[in-house]
Parts: C-alpha cells; structure tokens; sequence
C-alpha cells in the first residue's frame, strides 16, 4: 500500500503532515515515534476510520483520493483488506473466543458457519488457545485476549493487519506470547503494519522502519540504518536512548 501527501488535522491542528509512504506487501512495517506524534491517527487512516483531509492512498487495486467523498463501496473495500488490532483488545464480552472469531466471517463475509467454526479452530490453535475456545473474554488473560483478537483478524483474511500499541497494556511475559505470534506471522509473509515502543521487538520483526515525530515522517528506511550506532540524526539517537 502507498500514501502520498497525506494531511490529517484535528481541530485546526496539522497532525500529519504531508506524508508519503509506501508499506510493502508481504512486509513487516514498525512505525515508531514519540507519544502524540501521529502514529494511531495514521494507521487509523489505513482502515478509513479517521479521514485525512488530502493525500491519496493505494491498496492494491483501490486508489482514494481522500480530497473527494469516500463511497460506502469503498470504505467497505478498505475494510475487507485492512484488519485492525487494538491495544485493548476489543473483543465481544457476551461472546465466547470461537464466537469472537467467527462472527465477521459469518455475518459480514456470510460464509458458511461449518467451515468457519473449523477454520476459526485452526486459527485458535495457531495462536496457541485451541483449549480457549469455549472460554469468556473475561476468563482470559491479556495476552491470550491479545491473541484471540489477532485470530479474529486472520479470520476475516485481511491483506493488511494493522496493530496499533498490540502489547503496550500486557506485562513482559504475556507481551512475549503476543510478539512470539506476530513474529510467526511475519515469517509467513503476512502484510504487517505494527505500532509499537518496544524497540527491540521492532529490530528483531521490521523488514521497515518508519520514525515520525511531529506528525512528519523523518526516518523511513531499513531497521540497520535506522538501529545503526553511528545514527546521523540526533533526533532519532535520542529517541532510541530514551526508549532503550
Ligand atoms: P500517537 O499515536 O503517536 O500517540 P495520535 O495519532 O494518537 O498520536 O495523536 C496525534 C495528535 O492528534 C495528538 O496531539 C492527539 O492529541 C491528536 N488527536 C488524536 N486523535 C484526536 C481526536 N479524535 N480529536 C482531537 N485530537 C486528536
Ligand atoms: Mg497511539
């Protein structure tokens, strides 16, 4: 997927500016940047639920031009290929793990409810909660709460999977559960688009790294030159000794 000349203001307040991007298929993309700087609002754009004000935006065949009304076709196209995975999880409390998996595929994807209870099966074993499926959101654990929402996100077969801060609420352990999936997802080639502090995380998974402060993209590029000890940049040496 491809941005260019993005612009998304809030209450007369520019908070992306101008960017350009691409996000490549296949990838792992980290975005990293300081607290306010943008991150959210633009991952947030990639899924159309919030709207930048100009720039345009390619995702495989579908090109918006966001200076113009986006149609319902089209934001229901954005959708089909774009899944988000929040920090908080976000998952039906009445709903069982399996049914939280299942529901998108079955209501708006209309598929038959066999195949998706036995697909929604593998992709709970896949996460390592095939024993979980039955269970209540409130029986699980943030990791594992984690984990079911990036089932239900496979489950719908997205292009893209969009995570926004996907550890940032969990303690180290249960983080390493949900950074131990992600990794496997990347390593089958899944299109990721991850938000993250962890740093770490960020150098071991990203194929790319992209740094934004101040609603401007100043680094995007391979994690070695972003990582690399003699860092040109002092604002992204700065960054990542604050951070580290
Ligand atoms: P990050 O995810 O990098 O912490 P955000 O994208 O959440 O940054 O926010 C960028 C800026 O936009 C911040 O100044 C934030 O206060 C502002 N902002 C984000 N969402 C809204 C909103 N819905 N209404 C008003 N301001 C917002
Ligand atoms: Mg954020």
């Amino acid at each position: 997927m491809q941005l260019q000349g993005l612009n998304k203001s809030f209450d007369g307040q520019q908070v992306l500016k101008d960017i350009t991007l691409e996000l490549p298929e296949k990838k792992t993309t980290v975005i990293v940047g300081p607290s306010g700087s943008g991150k959210s609002t633009l991952l947030r754009s990639l899924n159309l639920l919030e709207r930048p004000e100009s720039g345009h935006y390619e995702l495989s065949s579908l090109a918006i031009d966001f200076s113009h009304e986006i149609s319902t076709k089209q934001l229901l196209n954005v959708r089909k290929k774009t899944g988000m995975v929040f920090q908080d999880y976000n998952l039906f409390p009445h709903k069982t793990v399996i049914q939280n998996v299942t529901e998108g595929p079955i209501q708006v994807l209309k598929k038959n409810k066999k195949e998706v209870h036995k697909e929604g099966l593998a992709l709970l074993d896949k996460v390592g909660l095939a024993a979980k499926a039955d269970a209540y959101p409130e029986q699980l654990s943030g990791g594992q709460s984690q984990r079911v929402a990036i089932a239900r996100s496979l489950a719908m077969h997205p292009e893209y999977i969009l995570l926004d801060e996907p550890t940032s609420a969990l303690d180290p352990e249960l983080e390493a559960e949900v950074l131990h999936v992600l990794a496997e997802l990347a390593q089958e080639r899944q299109s990721l688009v991850i938000v993250t502090h962890n740093l770490f995380f960020a150098r071991q998974i990203a194929d790319k790294i992209i740094f934004i402060e101040d609603g401007q993209v100043i680094f995007d590029g391979d994690p070695q030159d972003f990582f690399d000890e003699n860092q040109k940049s002092s604002r992204i040496s700065r960054f990542i000794s604050a951070m580290t």
